[in-house]
C-alpha cells in the first residue's frame, strides 16, 4: 500500500501496487506534454481516494471519454482513467513521497499523440 497526496495535502489516496511498479510511463499527448508527470497504472479498485474527494476537479477534452483529475486548490494532476481502458487508473508518481521520479528506470513513452482510438 502506498500513501499518495497532492501538493497541498487536500487530497490523499491509498494505492495497492507492487513495490516495483508494474508500469511506469510518460505520455506525449497534448495534455500530458503540458503536465510532464511520470505515471503508473493500477486497476480502479486499487486506487482509493481517502481524503478530499470534494476538492477533486475533473477535466475532459477531445472525445471526453477519459477522466483527468486534479486538485482544485494546488492544481496538481492526481490521476486519470484513460479512454483506452477506463477500468484502469493512471496516477502521478510524484504524489508518492518515497518515490524519486527522477531516478526511475524503464520509463515507457506512451504515444498518446497518436492514440489508437483516433486511428480510422
Ligand atoms: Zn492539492
Amino acid at each position: 500500500m502506498k500513501k499518495f497526496k497532492c501538493h497541498c495535502g487536500a487530497i490523499e489516496a491509498e494505492i495497492k501496487t507492487s513495490d516495483n511498479l508494474e508500469k511506469i510511463l510518460r505520455c506525449n499527448c497534448s495534455l500530458c506534454k503540458r503536465k510532464g508527470a511520470v505515471m503508473s497504472m493500477v486497476k480502479n479498485e486499487n486506487f482509493k481516494i481517502t481524503k478530499g474527494l470534494d476538492k477533486l476537479r475533473l477535466y475532459k477534452f477531445h472525445t471526453k471519454v477519459a477522466n483527468h483529475y486534479f486538485c482544485s486548490i494546488c492544481g496538481i494532476y492526481t490521476h486519470h482513467n484513460p479512454r483506452s481502458n477506463p477500468a484502469m487508473t493512471g496516477f502521478n508518481l510524484g504524489c508518492i513521497d518515497e518515490i524519486d521520479t527522477f531516478n526511475l528506470k524503464n520509463i515507457l513513452i506512451n504515444d498518446g499523440l497518436n492514440h489508437p482510438l483516433d486511428k480510422k
